[in-house]
């Protein structure tokens, strides 16, 4: 707009520019509406350099139809400050908007994940470098990106910055967030209704994923286990990656860990780039919650702040956690939030889980809630009735103790770290699918606590 108005004299553009306004965008074209056919004429002299701005300001490539029709006139509304913005830009800006908006709501991102809520330090400054390189050029320097980190480390965050900042900047591109769960659950849909014609997968899901120019899929790490989807993946992968369209996944472990998956679908994972993400440093999870503070505008001083992040170094959403539960304490109790106050809330909790459950605390309480025997837990019986509560003390001892998967595998009788790999995930993975099996792990750790 305003390098429209650097290109005409003022008189041009006061006349014909001004009492003009843009309609019906499709997403190709966009009916740009004069008020009288003289005003027509004239303007489609200046196709070319509309065309040019419009294609800028909405960030695509419309066709303009010129036509005649009523236009109402800012400047004949007194309206000064609109007067250097024609309804044409106006409502074209208006229409980019509302784009990005609806291209949020589609796409699956959350829009408060974004680069500027991003806090970077050395535990995270070549993910977040990476991830504005692939923002600002999607699909073509470092593709796949594959984010890999322990849980509460801010993959979900950085991937969905890429996605709200493409959506930003070039709203005309398609991106889709997904998880692998719901990607499963979609795909498992698309089966039970499809069409004759297409075996597998019914046209509406490959569209979904197929069609995307930037395609981000959270938590790769739970395909393990599961062939269709790890076949469907296989191939939305290659068909975008031929396609030069942006792949973007994150795991909690590289490529090369994933034991239990064909090497050719690792390999694929592993073809483009892999950055990590590491713990924050003390200085980095004060910045953190610093910058929370100020933006909520949170009465809490850094002497809290600074005792809280020391207090909570396993991730960030826990660091969250607890500081979010220092200020509801403090709001319902209506008390001030001292350092004391800090130390006594958070007593409850943050003393690390993983130094207060021993490893045999859980044995027992499997084996109690299961009616079973250590020597069965331990042993090599494959029935089911053995099968799920060993498993589901994989998951446990992995989750609620630092014991390494090596010495898991010690514990219960000299199994590989990798099918207590395998038996943690295969639990983690029912606990989201099956009712039944969560309300077991549940009692199982009410069990460890009482006992
Ligand atoms: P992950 O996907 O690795 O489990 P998330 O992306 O969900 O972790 O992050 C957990 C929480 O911590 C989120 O609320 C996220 O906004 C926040 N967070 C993570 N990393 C950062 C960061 N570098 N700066 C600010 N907030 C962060
Ligand atoms: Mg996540």
């Amino acid at each position: 707009m305003a390098e429209m108005n650097l290109c005409l004299t003022e008189y041009v553009y006061k006349t014909w520019f001004q009492s003009t306004k843009a309609e019906n965008p499709t997403e190709s074209s966009l009916e740009i509406v004069c008020p009288s056919k003289l005003a027509l004429d004239n303007l489609q002299k200046y196709r070319s350099l509309i065309q040019e701005s419009v294609n800028k300001i909405a960030q695509g490539n419309y066709e303009l139809l010129f036509k005649v029709g009523k236009v109402e006139s800012n400047a004949a509304r007194g309206d000064t400050k609109s007067a250097m913005n024609p309804p044409l830009f106006t409502s074209l800006q208006k229409s980019a908007n509302k784009t990005t908006k609806l291209n949020t709501r589609e796409s699956g991102l959350t829009p408060h994940f974004n680069f500027e809520s991003f806090v970077t330090g050395s535990n995270n400054q070549l993910a977040y470098s990476v991830a504005w390189a692939v923002a600002q050029s999607p699909g073509k320097q470092y593709n796949p990106l594959f984010i890999y980190s322990g849980v509460g480390l801010g993959k979900t965050h950085i991937m969905q910055a890429i996605g709200n900042k493409i959506i930003q900047d070039k709203p005309n591109l398609k991106v889709v967030y997904t998880t692998s769960e719901q990607f499963t659950n979609e795909l498992v849909e698309a089966i039970q209704s499809g069409t004759r014609n297409n075996k597998y997968t019914s046209n509406k899901f490959r569209k979904k994923f197929r069609e995307a120019d930037v395609l981000l899929i959270d938590d790769i790490q739970f395909i393990v286990g599961r062939e269709s989807t790890q076949e469907e993946i296989f191939h939305t992968f290659n068909a975008l990656h031929l396609a030069g369209k942006q792949i973007v996944l994150t795991s909690d472990r590289p490529p090369q860990d994933f034991v239990d998956l064909e090497e050719r679908i690792t390999s694929r994972f592993g073809s483009g780039i892999t950055v990590d993400i590491q713990k924050p440093d003390l200085e980095m999870r004060t910045a953190i919650l610093r910058k929370r503070r100020d933006e909520n505008q949170d009465s809490i001083s850094n002497e809290v702040i600074g005792f809280i992040a020391e207090k909570v170094d396993t991730n960030i959403r826990e660091l969250e956690g607890a500081y979010l539960q220092v200020l509801l304490e403090a709001r319902a109790k209506q008390e001030n939030i001292t350092v004391d106050f800090t130390a006594e809330t958070l007593g409850q909790r943050v003393p690390d889980k993983r130094t207060i459950v021993n490893p045999n605390a859980i044995m027992n309480a499997v084996c109690k809630y299961f009616s079973i025997s250590k020597t069965d837990i331990k042993g090599r019986r494959r029935t089911k009735e053995i099968v799920v509560p060993r498993q589901i003390a994989m998951y446990l001892l992995k989750d609620m103790t630092g014991t390494p998967l090596i010495a898991i595998g010690e514990l219960l009788g000299g199994r590989d770290h990798t099918t207590v790999m395998h038996g943690a995930d295969k639990i983690g993975q029912k606990i989201r699918e099956e009712p039944r099996v969560e309300q077991d792990v549940r009692n199982i750790k009410q069990l460890i606590f009482s006992m």
